[in-house]
């Protein structure tokens, strides 16, 4: 499924790179928006910032807002959307990439076990709600794959607990759909244009 069958309020636009995010920037007036279709009206409109992983002590940018300006005559719409960097994960203090290894982890050692090598400040409950919140977005996230490829057939690795096969043919699943990255979920937010979770 892809953004056009998304209702405007879900659009989310993904950068990955600098560069991805510089030519975004300058092109900036002549993109239309995504809610009105216009072009010559989207401006900055602020940060969100936030905390992971990466940078406990300080918030980190996760997203920039963009705004279809209406005001001082422009044509907008006035209303806003976010570009959001791809190795963030919205409402979650921890980057793709530590998400992914947790994921991995859980799939095949258990949530504690992942948990404790992956060496975050956060509690055994938060790790459950996150694995908690991964289990509710599987079948979007198996949806959005099956656009891409089909799944694999087989496990490269069985998990030693059998409830986690769901868990783990979605991860084998997302890995055959980004092969040789560094962070499928990045990937994954970044070409399907929508949150992993
Ligand atoms: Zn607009």
């Amino acid at each position: 499924m892809g953004a056009g069958c998304r209702s405007v309020g879900d659009e989310r636009w993904f950068f990955g790179s600098a560069e991805e995010w510089t030519a975004l920037a300058e092109r900036l007036k002549q993109t239309p928006c995504p809610h009105c279709k216009r072009v010559g009206a989207l401006i900055w409109h602020g940060f969100l910032n936030g905390f992971d992983e990466s940078s406990p002590r300080q918030k980190t940018v996760r997203a920039r807002r963009i705004f279809c300006s209406n005001r001082n005559a422009r044509p907008g719409c006035g209303r806003t959307f976010s570009v959001w960097i791809a190795s963030k994960i919205r409402r979650l203090g921890l980057t793709a990439g530590a998400l992914w290894r947790f994921l991995q982890g859980a799939v095949a050692d258990g949530i504690l076990a992942a948990a404790r090598a992956l060496d975050c400040r956060l509690s055994d409950r938060a790790w459950q709600r996150i694995w908690q919140r991964f289990k509710l977005a599987q079948s979007k996230i198996r949806t959005a794959l099956l656009g891409r490829c089909p799944p694999p057939e087989s496990l490269p690795r069985p998990p030693t607990n059998p409830k986690r096969q769901a868990a783990a043919h979605v991860l084998a699943h997302l890995q055959a759909a980004f092969p040789d990255v560094n962070c499928p979920i990045a990937d994954f937010q970044l070409t399907m244009r929508a949150f992993f979770m």
